[in-house]
Parts: structure tokens; sequence; C-alpha cells
């Protein structure tokens, strides 16, 4: 059986096992003994994350011949990326805007929602707090590493970590070859290492996403299941909203932009990304999902190893259209449920904002409703409204992290295809 349809039925199996689970009563056996094999599987992962970005961009970077090369792919990916990113919230805005899912938001809900989640609001609320408080330039400050060992000593730290490979790639290509030649020997020889051990992580995640699912299944309901439909329903109209923005750029937007540039089909581009969504999915963390998206990207679309070491991690750290969609969509809802109109100067406010605070949301699950109070702090909107949102946010947030990653897997494609790197559909070996 083939990588994906074993993680098709992992995930199937572990969803039953959840719902069973829930209404048999063994809700704790399951987060006891079955949802640690999940959480193994996630930790692998991650453990995984530093090294991989570090040797494969390093190695990536010291095959290229100059440095020019460098420096355009790094463009081309910025621009790519905010171009990409405005995109998904224009298209949210028009969809909130038309759908209107706060104006239908009963206001007895609004004020049960507020006083229930209030503890739990007011910890995201302090969480953006330091973000919200520095500077304007502090994301460019916190690129830059002061010290290796301690970059490296936190998965939170990816973007410090490719500041490092990219000026160690770059002082590679530079120095001699006599001198630097088995160094750069060596960084190949640990990709091949750290691309077997990625491999080895991959033959268990169908386990690790059957783990993960029942215990999240079991997570959500508590216990008692008939909270989980008493507290979504009311919520579905904004979530369905959501979902139609998310549908929208995995279905249509990508592989339009795909088969336009490079003549990939749609049915063979999802083919090819589908393990890794499925990942995403499963663990709500396109940091977690950045092995899988890079093996991907590099041995189904055909890409290269320099494009796809430098566009995916980076795409895992600050591309986050689905993050910045499902933003703009609950600033809106939240706006509409308290009765607030907001004004184009307002939308626009919400452009900005969301594009910040995606770039600025970290790849682990739940981040993007932390950053959302940015949002609703330029609209002049109680950052408690975040209450209102909370109980439905996991399920909305394994959802808009495949279209991180999607959108991370489409971008490199894009900019392998502007290199003159002939992107195409290759099957499992
Ligand atoms: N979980 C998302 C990711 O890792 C971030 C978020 O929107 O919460 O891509």
């Amino acid at each position: 059986m083939a990588l994906h349809s074993k993680i098709i039925l992992g995930l199937v199996l572990g969803l039953i096992l959840g719902i069973v689970s829930v209404f048999i009563g063994i809700g704790e056996f399951i987060s006891n003994w079955v949802m640690p094999f999940g959480t193994i599987f996630v930790k692998m992962l991650k453990l995984v994350a530093v090294p991989l970005i570090l040797v494969s961009l390093i190695s990536g970077i010291s095959n290229l011949r100059d440095t020019a090369k460098l420096s355009r792919i790094g463009g081309k990916t910025f621009g790519i990326y905010i171009m990409t990113t405005i995109s998904a919230i224009v298209l949210a805005l028009i969809l909130a805007n038309t759908l209107q899912p706060g104006e239908y938001f009963p206001e007895e809900k609004t004020i049960e929602l507020k006083e229930k989640y209030a503890s739990d609001a007011s910890m995201k609320i302090s969480s953006a707090k330091g973000v919200e408080n520095s500077g304007p330039l502090q994301m460019m400050i916190d690129v830059v590493p002061d010290n290796f060992f301690y970059s490296a000593s936190n998965n939170k730290n990816m973007l410090q970590i490719i500041f490092f490979a990219v000026l160690f790639g770059i002082a590679l290509v530079l120095s001699s070859p006599d001198k630097t030649g088995p160094i750069k020997k060596a960084f190949d020889g640990l990709n091949e290492i750290i691309i077997k051990i990625v491999e080895i992580i991959m033959e268990y995640a169908p386990i690790g996403v059957f783990a993960l699912l029942a215990g999240l299944i079991v997570d959500l309901a508590g216990d008692d299941p008939n909270n989980i439909i008493t507290t979504l329903t009311p919520l579905l109209y904004y979530a369905l909203t959501v979902i139609i923005g998310l549908a929208f750029m995995v279905f249509i937007f990508y592989p339009f932009i795909i088969y336009s540039i490079t003549g990939i089909t749609f049915r063979k581009f999802l083919k090819a990304i589908f393990p890794a969504q499925m990942l995403a999915f499963s663990t709500s963390s396109s940091a977690a999902t950045l092995p899988l998206t890079m093996k991907r990207v590099e041995k189904n679309l055909n890409v290269s190893d320099e494009v796809t070491s430098f566009v995916c991690p980076l795409g895992a750290t600050i591309n986050m259209d689905g993050t910045s969609i499902h933003q703009a969509i609950s600033a809106v809802f939240i706006a509409q449920a308290f009765g607030q109109d907001l004004t184009l100067v307002d939308q626009l406010a919400i452009v900005l904002t969301a594009t910040l605070s995606s770039i600025g949301a970290a790849a682990v699950p739940g981040a993007g409703l932390i950053m959302l109070v940015i949002v609703l702090g330029a609209i002049g909107i109680d950052p408690q409204g975040l209450a209102l949102i909370i109980a439905i946010d996991r399920p909305l947030d394994m959802l808009r992290t495949v279209v991180n990653v999607t959108g991370d897997a489409t971008v490199a494609s894009i900019v392998a295809s502007s290199e003159g790197e002939i992107v195409k559909f290759k099957e499992d070996e």
C-alpha cells in the first residue's frame, strides 16, 4: 500500500476510534494509551526540523555557482509569498462581507461564549502583548541570531537558523574549493542522512496520524459529547465561511496558478502534495509537516534541492495564506457579532495587519488565533471577542494548516519554474 493510502487509513480509523470512544466513555483510556503515540510522532518530526533546514539549506546553496542566483531566488520568493497572502486576504474579505457570518450570530450566544471562554481569551491576549508592544522593525531584528546554539535549541527560532544557514552557505560558495571542498561534501552527505531519517519517520506516519486524530476528538469532546454539538452549532455558518475561503485556495487558486505556470494538472498536483496535506491536517503545524513538504516537493514535483531547501522552510515560517484567511474572516465575524460596522479603512487595516500577523505567526497549532489579537486591535475591536471562536479553532486550524502547506509547495514550484527548472509530476518510486 502506498504511503498516502496508509496515512488516509490511519486518519479515518483514528477519527472513528475517537468518536466511538467519546460515546462509550473511554476517552481517558485514549488520552493515556493512544494519544502518546501521536505525541511521539510529532516530537520526531520536530526533532528533525532544525538539522533538516540547516543541512539542506547549506548543501543547496553550496551547489550554486554564484550568489546572484540566491538573491534572485530570495527576491522572487518573498514577492510571491506576499502576493499570494494578500490575494488570500482580499478573497476572505469579499467572502466575509457578502456572506456576513456574524450578522446571524445570536446575541445571547455572544454573551454566553464571552463568559465561558473569557480566561482562555485573556491568555491568548497576553501572549500577543509582547508582539504588539514591539517596534516596527522588531521582526527584522528577531531574524538575526546572536548565538547559534541558542537558536538551534529552539524550534521557534526557525528564521534564525535559516539566516545562519544562508550566511554559511554563501561563505562556502565564496571560499576556495581547495580548502572547503571536504566541508561541502560533508554537508551533501549529511543531507542524504537527514533525508533517510525523514523516510524512516514517515514509515511511522500512519500510526502517528491515527493516534493524533483519536486523541484530538476525545480532547474536543471533553466529558460530554453533547458539548461539541451545542457549542459548535451556532458557529457553523462562520466555520463554513472560513472553509469556503480555504477550499477556494486549495482547489482553485493554487491549482490554477500551478497549471498556468508549470502545466501540472490539478489531479497530479494534489497527488504530489496530498500526504503533506494529510500530515498538516493531523498535526496542525506547518513546522512539523516541513520534512514531508520538502520531500514531496523535491521528489514528486521535481523541484531542485536548492529551491526546495530555501523556499519551503521560509514558507513554513512566513507564508500562511490559510492563517491570513482565517484572521480576516474572524475579524469581520467578531465585528459583525458585536454590531460594529467596519469602514473601508478598517478593511484595509485588516489586509495590512493580517498579512503581517500571518507572517509573524509561529508554525505551530493555534498560533494564528493568538496573532488575531493584533488584527482586532488595529480595527478597534475588543480582543475578548476571541472567546467567540476559540471553541471551534482547532478544526479550523487543521484546515488552514493544509492551505499554508499547499501554498508553500505552490510557490516552490513557481520559483523553480521561473528559474528554468522543469517542474513535473513524478510518481512515488
Ligand atoms: N497551525 C498553523 C500552522 O502551523 C498556524 C496557525 O494558523 O495557527 O501553519
